[in-house]
């Protein structure tokens, strides 16, 4: 019997050592030799015993890299070899009513890696074909496995307050699990009035509303 090396979290703050057995992945799942998996604050809920029955084993983490060695049946898409990503959502089912209108955060059946079913805290992990995404060669794994989760909320930020000039902070934990604190300070803007002249440092301190006020009055000094 061929087995792999998995962290097991049971109970409540226990995490242990395990041997599991190697199986051949379920129809429309694939098998992964996991390179790097990221440590996200939602793994508190399988450390903690945040869950139905913590008595029940579970491996944590959801920020998984890894390469397919194995393919279940029915799987076209992906073979041996694609190095793929695996986030919390471990796989749509593509039949459900929230399915079939697009929705496949929202399917019925779908499992949660970590939570409701084996995440990457291992050398080998499992996913539905339907969850994975393509990971470039030229990413290294220990840089691209956050962005599967809590990265993606700091890209996020970086992305939308890239131009607003002070300290972003962005928490999406209410929509995406783990995500719940992302804060980036971005590059200050200064701000220039209509005449093209530079407002004084302390402008940027201020709040938006003052900026307007402190603009009207550098206008109407001039
Ligand atoms: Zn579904
Ligand atoms: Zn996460």
């Amino acid at each position: 019997m061929s087995t792999y090396r998995a962290f097991e979290a049971t109970g409540v703050r226990n995490v242990q050592l395990v041997e599991r057995e190697l199986v051949d992945p379920a129809p429309g799942q694939v098998r992964l030799r996991v390179e790097a998996c990221g440590v996200c604050h939602t793994d508190v809920l399988a450390v903690e015993g945040l869950r139905a029955d913590p008595s029940l084993p579970i491996v944590p983490g959801h920020e998984i890299v890894g390469v397919i060695d194995a393919v279940g049946a029915g799987v076209t898409a992906w073979h041996l070899g694609d190095r793929v990503g695996v986030g919390f959502l471990n796989g749509h089912c593509g039949e459900c009513e929230p399915c079939r209108r697009g929705n496949f955060v929202n399917c019925f059946n779908q499992a949660q890696t970590g939570t409701s079913t084996d995440g990457g805290y291992a050398e080998v992990a499992y996913a539905r074909a339907s969850g994975l995404v393509r990971i470039p060669q030229g990413l290294s794994a220990i840089d691209a496995a956050p962005l599967l989760c809590a990265g993606l909320t700091t890209f996020v930020a970086l992305q939308r307050g890239g131009n607003q000039g002070r300290l972003t902070r962005r928490s999406t934990g209410h929509r995406r699990p783990g995500a719940s604190c992302a804060a980036v300070r971005t590059q200050p803007r200064v701000p220039r009035g209509r005449c093209g002249t530079r407002y004084r440092e302390g402008a940027l301190r201020t709040t938006v509303g003052r900026t307007r006020v402190h603009r009207q009055q550098h206008h109407r000094s001039r």
